[in-house]
């Protein structure tokens, strides 16, 4: 299921997925804290990337912008 909650969290949080799949969603982050903390990551990011302009990305120091990019390849199945 990670696989899935993963390719899937952007329509997730956009609240597009159809009723009996944020069923299963929601079922699978009750019991995998990985996904769950997947899912507050993206959160973040999401609120954080529409709160920026252009410029603020460009200004953004390197080492934060790596920790963001990390944040995504860190999770593994
Ligand atoms: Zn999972």
């Amino acid at each position: 299921m990670c696989r899935q909650f993963v390719e899937g969290v952007t329509d997730y949080l956009e609240g597009t997925l159809p009723d009996e799949i944020v069923i299963l969603v929601e079922l699978h982050l009750a019991d995998c804290p990985h996904c769950r903390e997947y899912l507050a990551q993206m959160r973040r990011t999401i609120a954080l990337t529409r709160s920026l302009t252009e410029r603020d990305v460009d200004a953004m120091p390197a080492d934060v912008r790596d920790r963001l990019l990390q944040a995504f390849r860190d999770h593994d199945e």
